[in-house]
């Protein structure tokens, strides 16, 4: 049996390599493509042995070769986390439109259906709540974020671009803050960071007053919506995320609970444009996909905080790459 070939970018990191594992299920060929600047090859090694699964360490900025047929592209390279793309503007910036342009150069030429990741980001600090895919965003392109931030709105226009002038099929999945099992534990985000100082037997670090909410959605959800799309016949962007909206404080309160620590929180003043509300309203997802997130919080911080006090104690005390 020949098997649908797939092209996943950014592989090596946190959604990458949970993508990889559901296409292996799902029976296809893979082909993971990284340049590991904020991945980690220990979250496919488990893949190697396959013959379903061949890895190239590539940079996706620059012209991209795969030999054989394509049938599908993920294209998930980015960094994604504030503290890597304020590190790696240029680079950032670079994945999302050259990368982005190859991508779709090569989905043109192989004829494949494309999937692009953009975020929750691209609506900036939102002035509606909860954000629907109708809203323009309010971001702030010169702001420290607007790397990251306009890398993806250019990276959105340009799939769509390609869609109307060239018939190429796309899909674009905007995705909300995720958590699970193979995020990185010194990332910067709120999750890790509070599981991090909990583990490390420090206080918790809340920014501002911690009323500011974020809503998280288990891997294993999101990675179900955005098979769904990928498989669907829509072409407009989709949010994928979990609308139960939590304030920061609360989070923390929640991760001194569950992580059992003696330990307090602290406030630290906020970083500039952090978004004060992120809510996705799903009902496109809900209406197109047939999509709803079904991990409670509380099973999902369950599994991600078994994850990482599963990882050797240095892990916990590492400085970010
Ligand atoms: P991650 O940092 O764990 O993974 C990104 C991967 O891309 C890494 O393995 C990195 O080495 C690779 N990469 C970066 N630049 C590259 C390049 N030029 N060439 C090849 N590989 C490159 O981040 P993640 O959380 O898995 O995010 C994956 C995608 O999902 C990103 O596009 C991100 O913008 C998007 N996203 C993630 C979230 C989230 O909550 N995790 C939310 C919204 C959007």
């Amino acid at each position: 049996m020949s098997r649908k070939r797939v092209l996943i970018t950014g592989a090596a990191g946190f959604l990458g390599s949970h993508l990889c594992d559901r296409f292996i299920k799902e029976g296809f060929h893979v082909i993971g493509m990284d340049n590991l600047i904020t991945g980690d090859l220990r979250n496919i090694e488990h893949l190697f042995k396959l013959e379903q699964f061949e890895f190239y360490h590539h940079d996706v900025s620059k012209f991209i070769h795969v030999p054989g047929e394509l049938h599908y592209i993920l294209h998930f390279a980015s960094p994604a986390s504030p503290i890597d793309y304020l590190k790696i503007p240029i680079q950032t910036l670079k994945v999302g439109s050259l990368g982005t342009h190859n991508c779709l150069g090569l989905a043109k030429a192989k004829g494949a259906r494309i999937l692009v990741a953009s975020t929750s980001e691209i609506y900036g600090d939102p002035l509606v709540h909860p954000q629907n895919e109708e809203y323009w965003g309010n971001v702030n392109p010169v702001g420290p974020r607007g790397v990251y931030d306009e890398a993806k709105r250019f990276q959105e226009a340009m799939t769509m671009a390609y869609h109307t002038f060239h018939g190429v099929e796309t899909r674009i999945v905007r995705i909300f803050n995720t958590y699970g099992p193979r995020m990185r534990l010194n990332d910067g985000r709120a999750l890790p960071a509070f599981i991090g100082q909990a583990l490390r037997g420090e206080d918790l670090t809340v920014f501002g007053d911690g009323s500011q909410t974020r809503s998280f959605c288990f891997v294993d959800d999101l990675i179900e919506g955005i098979y769904r799309l990928l498989m669907s016949d829509y072409h407009q962007p989709v949010n994928v995320g979990n609308p139960d909206e939590i304030s920061l404080k609360e989070f923390a309160e929640e991760i001194i609970a569950l992580t059992g620590t003696t330990q307090k929180i602290v406030h630290k003043p906020l970083p500039v444009d952090d978004p004060k509300q992120r809510q996705p309203d799903i009902t496109r997802a809900k209406e197109i996909l047939g999509w709803t997130p079904k991990v409670s919080r509380r099973e999902g911080l369950k599994v991600t905080y078994e994850y990482f006090k599963s990882l050797p104690k240095d892990e916990w005390f590492k400085q970010p790459k």
